[in-house]
């Protein structure tokens, strides 16, 4: 069943959400649209208010667990002039829905650098706010200019520190949506802003199963000097496998869909995974990839 708002921007019952996943896993949305402006994308949270139903964003999925029963909320994807990017002087103007790739191809072409660690980071503007994702030494917080966040009762223009980014975080409260974001960068030949993102993805290609079905960064680094990754190796974790899921033979902070991995599958591995490093090392794993629907990982 559609819901006509009006004109031709409906809100769907029941889309799968699979699809929208890098790891392919999880159940449907029991509401679903795809604003294409901030005027769709506040009718939309507006009926979410009156309805009093809860609000979830799917950017490119990339770090994204859905319940395998799927998720009771309205669920949007960016679509339109939200997810589009262009180049003002040196400022790259992104949709929270644009891909980084496209925003690195737009900065590239204008001679701009200083976007290149995002070439490594297979997600969405608006997602890479909500997370602070960040490779290589950068993280969205340091080439941020401001986001425009919109909720049902207002769009606001913040600053990094008003959406208080930190290591894979942000204060954004739940429901709040990245609908745009203004980075700025730096003057760069296009051909040397292609090297770097090319040597940037060969060193994340030798180190990373790149083309696995995954959702990236299982766990956050702790604090110390060993990641998640070797944490979980050094419990001689690697090719672990519960139902379909795998813990990566090439790096252990990651799961593979190895076949018909569940949700289910990937949570009972993350469990198995963050008990391990608990009893070995003392060391408790925060998990970075995101929850949708009733979600959680046992207490240790
Ligand atoms: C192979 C691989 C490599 C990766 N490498 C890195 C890496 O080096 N560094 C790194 O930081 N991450 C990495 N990731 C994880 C992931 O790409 C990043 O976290 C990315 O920023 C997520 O963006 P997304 O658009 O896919 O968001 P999603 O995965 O769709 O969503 C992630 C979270 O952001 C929220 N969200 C998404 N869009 C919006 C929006 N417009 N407004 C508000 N909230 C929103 C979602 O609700 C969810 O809470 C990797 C993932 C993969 C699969």
């Amino acid at each position: 069943m559609s819901i006509a708002l009006w004109g031709c921007f409906v809100i769907d019952e029941n889309v799968a959400l699979a699809r929208f996943t890098t790891i392919g896993t999880g159940g449907p949305a029991r509401w679903f649209a795809r604003p294409e402006s901030i005027d769709e994308l506040q009718d939309a949270l507006r009926w979410a208010a009156e309805k009093n139903v809860a609000v979830e964003v799917v950017g490119l999925g990339s770090n994204l667990l859905v319940h395998d029963a799927g998720v009771d909320a309205l669920v949007l994807k960016l679509a339109g002039e939200l997810a589009t990017a262009a180049v003002e002087g040196e400022t790259l103007v992104m949709g929270g829905g644009a891909p980084n790739a496209v925003g690195l191809h737009r900065a590239r072409a204008a001679g701009l650098g200083g976007f290149e660690f995002a070439s490594a980071i297979p997600g969405t503007g608006g997602g890479g706010v909500r997370m602070n994702a960040g490779a290589y030494g950068r993280e969205f917080k340091d080439v941020l200019i401001d986001a425009t966040v919109v909720d049902a009762d207002s769009v606001r223009t913040l600053t990094p520190e008003e959406l208080d980014l930190s290591y894979r975080h942000s204060g954004l409260a739940q429901g709040a949506v990245v609908a745009g974001l203004r980075v700025g960068l730096e003057p760069s030949e296009p051909q040397a802003v292609k090297l770097i993102a090319a040597e940037l993805l060969a060193r994340r290609k030798a180190t990373q199963p790149t083309n696995k079905r995954t959702f990236g960064s299982v766990f956050k680094n702790p604090p110390g000097d060993r990641g998640a990754g070797r944490l979980i190796e050094e419990c001689g974790l690697k090719g672990h496998q519960i139902g379909g899921a795998l813990i990566s033979p090439r790096h252990a902070n990651f799961i593979e869909n190895a076949g018909e991995a569940t949700t289910a599958d990937c949570i009972a591995l993350m469990a198995e995974a963050r008990r391990r490093v608990h009893d070995q090392f003392g060391v408790t794993l925060e998990h970075e990839v995101q929850f949708l629907g009733p979600l959680e990982l046992p207490p240790l």
